[in-house]
């Protein structure tokens, strides 16, 4: 989609710290860190969100999951936390499904 920003970082027409990049998804440092490790992980086919990923394509949205696993090791963390803000009521801002993976302090239930 040509106005969505995480298609444009896909497309590298916007720069990102790309930390990861496999034939269907890209995962790169969010611009505005709420921990020390904050990456989100994307699917290169655009999806409004990880919602409509899941009902479009579930093994898009599996293999995402996965992913999110290999993001966390390659960043050297075990434990994190994954995050699917679904709408903007929940606070999703971007309309391409993204999953948050954040890590690498204590991850304190609820969020503060
Ligand atoms: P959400 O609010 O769940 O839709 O998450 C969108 C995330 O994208 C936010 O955490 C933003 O900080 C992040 N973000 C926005 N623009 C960029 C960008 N150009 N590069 C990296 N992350 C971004
Ligand atoms: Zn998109």
């Amino acid at each position: 989609m040509s106005d969505c920003l995480f298609c444009s970082i896909v497309a590298g027409e916007i720069p990102a710290n790309v930390v990861l990049r496999t034939d269907e998804f890209v995962a790169f440092t969010d611009i505005d860190p709420q921990a020390p490790v904050h990456t989100l992980v994307i699917p290169i086919e655009h999806h409004e969100s990880a919602a409509s990923m899941a009902q479009a394509n579930p093994e898009l949205a599996g293999r995402l999951l996965a992913t999110t696993e290999q993001v966390a090791r390659a960043a050297g963390i075990d434990d994190y936390r994954l995050v699917f803000n679904t709408g903007a009521g929940a606070g999703q801002s971007v309309f391409h499904a993204h999953g948050h993976v954040l890590g690498g302090r204590a991850m304190t239930w609820p969020p503060g």
